[in-house]
């Protein structure tokens, strides 16, 4: 038996805040369990990071601790590798320059709701600090910083004042603090009538979307400047597009704009829900142009940027065997439910949002060839400096 159709209540914007996170623990649709494309396109641009650490200007002090931050860290491993690169290439440019390395400090930071238990579970035992830098880094397995979770909107302040030297931050900043009010009010030009995505909406819709993003990243950056030491530098990845048409989304817009949207409409076809129950659900991602990205970190004029370029991942889905089309499908049930299964949870219940998956599942499994070939990523790349 399937339950009636879902009230009508949409997740208000402060309750985004307040329950957006990849899914939880260990399962099958966790996040856990399906952010390996997203560690396969970090590893892809480990050389970009290490330019960007190779601009930090290093104190020649042990007084002070050298601060990384992990900006919507999630609960993946992910997290743990990029710490453990950037503290270790930092370590390594102090022996360099032949400067005995002051001690290190991480901060894991994302939203409230995010899995923080997993994370810390996965997180290596710490190394024996105080003994010397040489027998920390050769303990196997172990980490050589000082380590510690932090729950918030990195769209506003985080950190005490000119406090961190290095923030780095990938996958996140394509996730809005909110959809736009306009977006969900029936009576606006804005109203995403038959979507839950900008993908192919109508260009009033998609504006309203690149409105938020600017208005949020300025907010990142207005933060991050606070927070800052001078000579500090930061590493920025989020999903990106090659249009500068904002209502085509590229590899985002087919996530959630397709197979995803085709879903929702059978679930309305079938009377499983209304068709405003549909309507007022929009997923809260923005694929900026380098343009759109660009524009807002000038108008902030408190970095430098070193680096910024549109940068090919690939694809989200990873299959053992791309010519077994279920694979394919289950990918993409997987990827998508792992970064949207709690808002669509939340929206039409536990019941629903399982009917809502099967129908992705199916539609995956169908197009599976086309899928793995036109479902890419590209990514924005930012290497700024902090200017003051
Ligand atoms: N960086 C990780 C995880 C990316 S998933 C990796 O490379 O695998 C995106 C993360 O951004 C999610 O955990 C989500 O909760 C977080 N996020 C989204 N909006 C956020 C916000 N306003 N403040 C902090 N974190 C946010």
């Amino acid at each position: 038996m399937l339950p009636p159709m879902g009230d009508n209540v949409v997740v208000s914007n402060m309750e985004l805040e307040r329950l957006l996170s990849m899914k939880g623990g260990k399962g099958e649709g966790s996040y856990v369990n399906n952010s390996q494309a997203q560690a396969m396109h970090a590893k892809s641009m480990l050389h970009l990071l290490k330019e960007t650490l190779d601009r930090v200007e290093l104190e020649d002090s042990r007084e002070n601790p050298f601060v990384v931050v992990d900006l919507g860290c999630s609960c993946g491993s992910n997290t743990i590798n990029v710490v453990d690169v950037m503290i270790k290439h930092i370590m390594k440019r102090y022996e360099g320059l032949g400067l005995e390395p002051p001690e290190f400090s991480a901060f894991f930071s994302d939203l409230p709701s995010n899995d923080f238990n997993t994370l810390f579970q996965l997180l290596p035992p710490m190394a024996n600090y105080g003994v010397s830098m040489e027998e920390c880094l050769a303990a196997k397995n172990h980490r050589s910083y000082f380590a510690a979770g932090v729950p918030g909107s990195f769209y506003r302040r985080l950190f005490p004042a000119r406090s961190i030297n290095v923030f780095h931050s990938a996958f996140s900043l394509h996730w809005l603090s909110q959809v736009p009010e306009a977006v969900t009010e029936k009576s606006s030009s804005a109203y995403n009538k038959g979507r839950v995505f900008i993908h192919g909406a109508d260009e009033s819709t998609a504006n309203a979307y690149k409105k938020q993003f600017q208005s949020d990243l300025a907010g990142f950056l207005r933060s991050r400047s606070v927070e800052m030491k001078r000579g500090g530098s930061m590493f920025l990845v989020c999903l990106g597009r090659t249009s500068v048409d904002p209502t085509d989304q590229g590899g985002a817009g087919i996530l959630f704009g397709t197979h995803f949207q085709d879903a929702w409409d059978d679930l309305v076809r079938q009377g499983l829900i209304s068709s405003e129950k549909r309507d007022t659900f929009n997923i809260p991602v923005y694929a900026p142009s380098l343009q759109d990205f660009k524009e807002v970190v000038e108008a902030d004029g408190s970095f430098a940027i070193d680096k910024l370029e549109v940068f090919k991942g690939g694809s989200p889905l990873v299959v053992e065997q791309p010519d077994d089309p279920s694979q394919v499908g289950k990918a993409l049930v997987n990827t998508c439910r792992s970064v949207s299964g709690v808002l669509v949870d939340a929206h039409i219940g536990d019941k629903l949002s399982e009917e809502l998956f099967l129908r992705v599942e199916q539609r995956g499994t169908c197009h599976g060839k086309e899928l793995l070939e036109q479902l890419q990523f590209f990514h924005i790349v930012a290497s700024l400096s902090f200017v003051e």
